[in-house]
């Protein structure tokens, strides 16, 4: 299994990994059938502060979940950053997943989006294993005659 992310959904998680660095953020992606149509952000608040973000609380979940419905898709999973760390979970985020979702990282490095990854927790939720991500052009990267992509 692969997860798909529509090319609009990978340019918002790196938007939205610019805006709140050097600070964590967080939302849930929405789609069907393996393909992410929207990364939906949750709010940068937590008790612990905001550079400890992922912890999803039961309101973003119900959120999430009413804006899948909305959308007439599914809830498939949740994205988050890791400003200055590499793009791998840590032991913080393997106690806070679930199965059966897609967990995305996105590494931000000095304020520039670096590495992307998905994770999927085993059924024994020991560990995460890696999963393909596989991010769609934009139409102007296929139609692009010298190959660049748009700015
Ligand atoms: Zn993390």
């Amino acid at each position: 299994m692969a997860l798909t992310l529509r090319a609009q959904v990978a340019a918002a998680i790196r938007a939205h990994g610019i805006e709140i660095y050097p600070n964590e953020c967080c939302g849930a992606l929405i789609g069907r059938d393996g393909v992410v149509e929207e990364a939906f952000g949750l709010p940068n608040t937590t008790e612990e502060g905001p550079r400890r973000r992922f912890m999803v609380r039961p309101q973003d979940y119900r959120a999430a979940e009413g804006r899948a419905t909305e959308l007439g898709l599914d809830l498939m999973g949740f994205y988050h950053t890791h400003p200055d760390h590499p793009a791998r979970p840590s032991q913080y985020d393997l106690d806070h997943a679930w199965p059966f979702f897609s967990y995305v990282i996105l590494a931000v490095h000095s304020g520039v989006p670096q590495d992307m990854t998905s994770w999927l927790l085993q059924e024994d939720r020991a560990a995460f294993t890696e999963e393909p991500l596989i991010e769609e052009l934009l139409p102007q990267d296929t139609l692009s005659p010298s190959g660049h992509a748009a700015p």
